[in-house]
């Protein structure tokens, strides 16, 4: 496959799956007349480059910039506090750059003579450099984003609009509106993140083959403690140690509306945790508002549950994180409606005269596929924050209302105590 045909596949896998539209025109000027723009910019220090910009307001997110060239000039996105990114030519080069408060990188650089195609967007948390020289799309690079939306959006030229037709901003209907992420949060401590960070590296989707779970539950092992067998809800209660008020069906249990958290009757320390979830298969909101859940072993350290199935959002955030610290090593998602299934294996921290002497640990198999794996956890999980450890025992399994109808079934656990 050469990169055409890779770019190419890029951009068609976003429509069929969502069952989306084509791309919208969003802002179309043709033949630079001048209508249609609201400013023209004399930038300084930029050679006495001209800039025409639009504001792209909360389309960020999937805005896929365009416009062919015969001379120089080119395209720019900016975050504002000089993070920008841009991509022009000059002198016979197109240039791919990135800029950072400040701190400007150039990301790529190709020939390319006579009339060409140039175009930014962005491709999930990222920003996506484009050319055309002849027939097809070439991807020339691709970076990280500089800054969380709204952009600003513009054509950068050396005379104004010389040589320079068709313009346009494309709204990509799948991604718009997109916000996720806080730069205002603490940091986490062993990493240069802070918790729920945007620039974070969004884990790569893969296909979780058939490994688990089954179309139909399987039978748990003959030690397991079966917590829910798609029958009835005594082993669980609400916070306050009620009835839990999710809602029995055929085989499974379903979050309503203000369902509340509910929990295990039973507490737990170290265990081998099974557990089969479905988000919502009719897809509302985005980021954190779909298809969000969550498992919290002793009560306390929340594995995500979300539809994450091309629902961007914060890496730590997504399902099978380990909320607000760390991201899965890949995106197992199954789509919508889908069972999906947890392994996870949960230790105890340890701890004497209240001080942890060992931190809590877990591995967590999504649908069969390992996304944790012996991770240490460097203290209480929580949303825009991170605790400190507290001595505690044994905890409530928990499973969060996050006012979204996620279905649970086929849950077992298996306690982990000491080997002789
Ligand atoms: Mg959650």
């Amino acid at each position: 496959m050469n990169k055409t045909t890779i770019f190419a596949a890029a951009l068609l896998s976003l429509g069929p799956i969502l069952g989306q539209a084509e791309d919208k025109v969003h802002f179309k000027d043709d033949d630079f007349s001048g209508t249609g723009w609201s400013e023209f910019v004399e930038v300084p220090d930029t050679g006495g480059w001209e800039v025409i910009r639009r504001e792209l307001g909360d389309l960020a997110q999937g805005v896929v910039q365009e416009v062919t060239l015969e001379g120089d000039g080119g395209l720019f996105l900016s975050a504002g506090r000089g993070s920008y990114v841009s991509l022009f030519r000059s002198g016979g080069l197109i240039y791919a750059v990135r800029t950072r408060d400040g701190a400007q990188s150039l990301i790529e650089q190709a020939d390319a003579d006579g009339t060409i195609g140039l175009r930014l967007g962005f491709d999930g948390a990222f920003f996506i450099y484009e050319y055309r020289a002849g027939s097809g799309w070439i991807r020339l690079a691709k970076s990280d984003i500089v800054g969380v939306v709204p952009y600003t959006g513009g054509i950068s030229t050396p005379s104004r609009a010389d040589g320079m037709s068709g313009y346009r901003v494309v709204e990509l209907e799948s991604l718009k509106g997109v916000r996720f992420g806080y730069t205002n949060t603490p940091k986490i401590p062993g990493t240069p993140w802070v918790v729920h960070d945007p620039f974070r590296p969004q884990p790569r989707q893969i296909h979780p083959g058939t490994v688990t779970p089954r179309d139909e539950p399987g039978r748990p092992p003959s030690d397991a403690i079966v917590l829910f067998d798609g029958t009835n809800l005594d082993a669980w209660e609400d916070g306050k140690g009620n009835a839990p008020k999710w809602t029995l069906r055929d085989g499974y249990f379903e979050c309503g509306k203000k369902s509340g958290t509910i929990r295990t009757k039973q507490k737990f320390g170290s265990v081998q945790l099974h557990i089969e979830w479905a988000s919502p298969s009719e897809v509302k909101g985005s980021s954190q508002g779909r298809g969000n859940s969550g498992v919290f072993l002793a009560g306390l350290y929340e594995v995500q549950v979300q539809d994450n199935y091309d629902n961007l959002t914060y890496p730590d955030g997504q399902a099978s994180s380990l909320y607000g610290f760390r991201p899965p090593r890949v995106n197992a998602s199954r789509p919508p409606g889908a069972w999906q299934s947890y392994d996870i294996i949960f230790e105890m921290p340890e701890f004497e005269d209240g001080k942890v002497t060992r931190k809590a640990r877990i591995t967590v198999l999504h649908n069969g596929v390992v996304t944790q794996h012996g991770v240490e956890i460097p203290g209480i999980l929580g949303h825009k924050k991170t605790r400190p450890y507290r001595e505690h025992g044994p905890g409530h399994i928990q499973l969060q209302d996050h006012g979204n109808p996620v279905r649970y079934r086929n849950i077992w656990v298996r306690e982990l105590k000491p080997v002789q």
